[in-house]
C-alpha cells in the first residue's frame, strides 16, 4: 500500500478505492493533508489491469450473450479494481521541495 511521502502514514484501502472512480484526483494525506497524486506508471498499469481483461472476455470467449459479457465486463472491472489500490503508487511534489 502507498505512503504518505511527507510523514509516512500508510494510506488506507478505501481512499484508494475511492479515488480510482473518482479517476484520479489528488488525495489528501489523512494524517498531515499534503496531496498526493498517481504515479503516472500506476495509471497506465491500472488501465492495462481493467482493459485486457474486459477485452479477453470481449473478445476470446465465443457464444456469450451482449447481457452476460456486459456483466463480466463490470465484474471484472469491479475486481480488478479491489485490487488496484494494493499496486498502484502515489506521490506528493513533497519529493520537489527537497530536491
Ligand atoms: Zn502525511
Amino acid at each position: 500500500m502507498t505512503k504518505c511521502d511527507a510523514c509516512g502514514v500508510k494510506f488506507k484501502w478505501e481512499d484508494i478505492f475511492v479515488n480510482i472512480w473518482a479517476l484520479y484526483r489528488p488525495i489528501r494525506c489523512r494524517a498531515c493533508g499534503v496531496k498526493h497524486k498517481i504515479v503516472y506508471a500506476s495509471r497506465t498499469l491500472a488501465a492495462i489491469a481493467i482493459v485486457v481483461p474486459i477485452f479477453a472476455v470481449a473478445f476470446l470467449i465465443p457464444g456469450l450473450s451482449v447481457g452476460l459479457k456486459v456483466a463480466v465486463i463490470f465484474g471484472l472491472g469491479f475486481f480488478v479494481s479491489l485490487l488496484l489500490p494494493f499496486i498502484l503508487k502515489y506521490e506528493s511534489n513533497y519529493e520537489d521541495y527537497k530536491r
